[in-house]
């Protein structure tokens, strides 16, 4: 199939790809290269109009289709993202700036996977039933909402999207979805994989643009009665002060600053390695790294050897070769604001360990946007670096003596996602397990998924579960039927 990039990407609506309303678009560069690739539509109220129309229209027919029948369509579009991942991986490193390798081992297998996953788990979904004795039987009718507005992020743009989208259209809706308008390349070629998969016109429809503008206007609109948003936890206060005086279905992915608590009695090396990947991978910019590592007091000094030993391997470079382990930061403004944490770690008092700085390479990539992995130590758990989300290759180390000491600085945190626990006590793990004020907790690994499980945050990281059943029942109304027998 043909999924060349034009300069200029289209919105996916009703079908067809069209040009934005107000004909202007918005500029999409290359991070590793600092060069414009192509222009995003900068849609408005009006594109999402259209929108809804077309949403409005394919509803009926799609949210009464047999389950095998949305099964067969969902799972063609898996297929055609497997069959194209060498195209839709290199977009997706042209667009975010992380190293290729990673876009084909995770971003786009696991895109595949949503769409796989959630296509054969509406065949398998079952409603709740209550039998009253011999009184009465309630059972519990699940029915699609209606128009559900999905909004993603940048750092794993496919991943994310597909994330919503896929259980959304499962559940028998009409979605509208604008991923992030600093990475909109993959969402744009999705659409032009929907097409070939036969998807029909309306059912998804693709708007690209400006968060306070196409967002908006997908959150406000009053016939769009779900949304399932991820993204910075500022954006989710601006979305949940829109959507709920309107009495919106809302799911609200935000950010994190997680833990991780490192115990004397871990698996070392193991932890050294793995750790490595929780603190670094994707440049530090996945939701779930682990950003603040509290240490064993008796093992910090030969921690940080080791630990600094292997920071010193992530080679940065161009994303496009295999070497390279540090791609580049998603884009400019991005980049300038994780320079400014750094300096704000030094005002604060920290020490860098290593790293620090801004990368120049040369060649293709040297206009594009790199920064050493960093590692800062001595700062307390109130300073504005390890209480704000930096969302970059920056992280602290901090010691702690007591299993009680390590609990309180986790938490010490207005941020809830993800916490990770590195011991081989089993005792230990689960008592911490159940005291981590986080919606996930990995025990000795980290990153590992079963799309079955609830995914989310708690405090500042969000309200409501994706992943498996949750996510089918977020995207469902339930409607309770009692009837009387005797
Ligand atoms: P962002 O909030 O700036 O943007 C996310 C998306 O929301 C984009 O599509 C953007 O255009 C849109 N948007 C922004 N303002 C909006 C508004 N007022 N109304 C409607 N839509 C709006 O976030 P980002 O910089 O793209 O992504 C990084 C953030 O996402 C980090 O905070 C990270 O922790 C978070 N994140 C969370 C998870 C999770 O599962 N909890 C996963 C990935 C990323």
């Amino acid at each position: 199939m043909n999924l060349t990039i034009p300069y200029h990407l289209e919105n996916y609506i009703h079908g067809a790809l069209i040009p934005p309303s107000s004909k202007s678009y918005l500029p999409n560069y290359n991070p590793a290269t600092g060069e414009l690739w192509n222009e995003v539509p900068d849609s408005n109220e009006k594109d999402i109009e259209l929108a809804v129309a077309a949403a409005k229209k394919a509803f009926p027919q799609w949210s009464t289709s047999s389950n095998e029948f949305r099964f067969r369509i969902l799972n063609r579009i898996a297929e055609l993202i497997e069959e194209n991942f060498e195209t839709l991986a290199l977009a997706e490193t042209n667009d975010n700036g992380k190293p290729l390798w990673l876009s084909k081992q995770v971003e786009i297998p696991r895109a595949a996977s949503n769409f796989r996953f959630f296509a054969t788990g509406i065949m398998h979904f079952a409603s709740e039933s209550h039998a009253m004795e011999d009184h009465a039987i309630n059972y519990t009718l699940r029915q699609p909402i209606g128009i559900a507005g999905c909004i993603s992020p940048w750092n794993l743009p496919l991943y994310l999207f597909t994330w919503k989208i896929a259980p959304a259209l499962a559940a028998g809706n009409c979605v509208i979805a604008k991923p992030s308008e600093v990475t909109p390349v993959t969402a744009y070629l999705l659409s032009k994989i929907c097409i070939e998969a036969g998807l029909p016109a309306g059912v998804l429809n693709i708007i690209h643009g400006q968060g306070p503008k196409a967002g908006e206007a997908i959150v406000s609109h009053p016939d769009i009665k779900v949304i399932s948003f991820t993204g910075s936890t500022r954006a989710g206060e601006r979305i949940a002060s829109i959507a709920a005086p309107k009495f919106k279905k809302l799911s609200l992915e935000l950010g994190g600053k997680n833990p991780a608590l490192i115990f004397a009695d871990c698996d070392w090396d193991k932890t050294m390695d793995e750790l490595l990947r929780v603190a670094f991978s994707n440049q530090g910019e996945i939701c779930l790294c682990g950003s603040r590592l509290l240490i064993e007091a008796s093992v910090y000094e030969k921690f940080k050897t080791d630990f600094l030993s292997r920071v010193k391997t992530l080679t940065v470079g161009d994303p496009l070769e295999a070497s390279t382990k540090q791609g580049a930061i998603v884009s400019e403004a991005h980049y300038q604001k994780i320079l400014r944490c750094i300096e704000t770690a030094k005002q604060e008092g920290g020490k860098i360990l290593i790293g620090g700085n801004a990368v120049k390479l040369s060649g293709r990539c040297a206009n594009g946007y790199f920064i050493e992995p960093t590692v800062i130590e001595g700062l307390g758990s109130s300073c504005s670096t390890n209480q704000e989300e930096i969302f970059g290759p920056v992280i602290t180390l901090q010691p702690f003596t007591t299993e009680e000491e390590a609990l309180q600085l986790a938490n010490d945190s207005s941020y809830g996602l993800a916490a990770t626990v590195w011991t081989k006590d089993l005792s230990r793990a689960h008592r911490l397990s159940s005291q981590l004020q986080t919606g996930i907790v990995w025990v000795n690994c980290w990153l590992m998924r079963d799309l079955r499980t609830p995914f989310g945050g708690v405090k500042n990281s969000g309200v409501g579960r994706e992943g498996g059943w949750e996510a089918l029942r977020f995207f469902t109304e339930p409607k309770n039927v009692c009837i009387k027998i005797n």
